[in-house]
């Protein structure tokens, strides 16, 4: 920390961490103009934002030091507060966030063979309130800023041993679809090669079928994946499941999704007795074929999942069965981080207890900010 004489100036609030790559170099090309310091200071700034971070601008050693002063009373370098941080038997470690405003958000880091995949999360709570989701349960909170989404990433690489993944996916809390401004400059700092240079194949947006979203995402050139949770193939089943499918029904969310030319993934949570029987295999598969998808059958995380029970891992390989002999790639996710509550929401649920969903009425309309 600096110390500053009785002159102090107000903290700077301005955060380049919210900012596209080429909109934070053009801000910092234009700061630098102002002070009469070469425009080539900005790739050096730019690159320990995101691809070599440091925690303050003060650790920018190859700035003099009249430069770093500078940058520390313009720009706030926003840090995300680790408020817990656990890792279970198979590997898997999770961390809750605290942000500026306390509020706490999860980011799972699950290692697998030579990969580290991310699970970061798009938002404070949900307005979606699925009903076996514990992050649905603590209702809507509020949109987290590039800053706080692609921060989590940063706060790994801080970490010693930095924590470096090779994949993201958009799994933690929240809907990113329902966050699509953050998220879309977001996609920009984990994918540009001058921010942390995560190739777009290895970025996963998962969706509940935000039809807007789902669009926005398809008019970008880069080849981000897309995952929807379909988890019921049917309108009646899922709309019990999921109270999201009265707005964007399955019918609608199905054409969305096959007119997305890249390839695609359906996530299939199985509830036992609800959504496991041989029938649903069977629309399913109809629904995964015309969408070209590959199904992801994804063993319910029995943590926080009010009256829901997993299915039996013996009717879920049947399901796989029925699946692949239709014709559709599937898979059955490996439940990860089972000893640490590592599902959707269930370590900041632990932590602050179940609550009523606040909001839940003003936050029901689904819209992309
Ligand atoms: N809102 C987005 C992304 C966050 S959830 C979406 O719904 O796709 C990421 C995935 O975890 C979703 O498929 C969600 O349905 C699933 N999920 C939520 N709670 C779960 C639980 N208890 N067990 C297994 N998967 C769960």
């Amino acid at each position: 920390m600096t110390t500053q004489g009785p002159m102090t100036q107000p903290p700077a609030t301005e955060n380049l961490l919210d900012l596209a790559p080429d909109a934070a170099m053009a801000r910092l090309q234009a700061w630098l103009t102002e002070r009469g310091e070469p425009s080539y200071r900005s790739v050096q700034i730019f690159a320990r934002l995101w691809e070599r971070p440091v925690r303050a601008f003060s650790e920018i050693t190859e700035l003099p030091m009249a430069l770093r002063d500078a940058l520390t009373r313009s720009f706030h370098l926003s840090r995300l507060e680790l408020a817990t941080r656990q890792t279970s038997v198979d590997g898997t470690e999770k961390f809750l966030f605290r942000m500026d405003d306390g509020q706490l958000i999860e980011t799972v880091a699950i290692p697998d063979g030579d990969r580290i995949t991310l699970c970061i999360s798009s938002q404070a709570g949900c307005a979606l309130q699925c009903a076996f989701c514990a992050t649905g349960a603590m209702g809507f909170q509020r949109n987290l800023r590039p800053s706080e989404i692609a921060g989590q990433v940063r706060e790994l690489h801080l970490m010693s041993p930095p924590i470096v993944p090779t994949n993201i996916v958009f799994m933690g809390m929240g809907e990113p679809m329902m966050n699509w401004k953050a998220v879309d400059t977001t996609l920009s700092l984990l994918n540009d090669a001058r921010a942390m240079g995560i190739g777009a194949r290895h970025i996963t947006i998962s969706t509940v079928g935000v039809l807007p979203g789902i669009v926005a995402l398809s008019a970008r050139r880069e080849q981000f994946r897309l995952a929807i949770s379909i988890h019921a193939p049917s309108d009646e089943l899922r709309a019990t499941l999921m109270p999201v499918n009265t707005k964007y029904p399955l019918a609608d969310v199905i054409a969305a999704t096959a007119a997305f030319d890249r390839r695609v993934t359906f996530e299939y949570v199985m509830l036992g007795g609800v959504n496991d029987q041989p029938s649903h295999a069977t629309q399913l598969a109809q629904l995964a074929r015309e969408c070209r998808a590959f199904v992801n059958l994804i063993p319910l995380h029995p943590g926080g999942t009010m009256g829901f029970i997993p299915s039996p891992t013996s009717t879920i390989a049947a399901f796989a069965r029925a699946l692949r002999v239709r014709g559709v790639e599937t898979a059955i996710r490996r439940s990860r981080g089972l000893d640490i509550a590592a599902a959707c929401g269930q370590l900041r649920t632990e932590r602050l207890g179940r609550r009523l969903p606040i909001a839940a009425n003003e936050d029901r309309e689904i819209h992309v900010a």
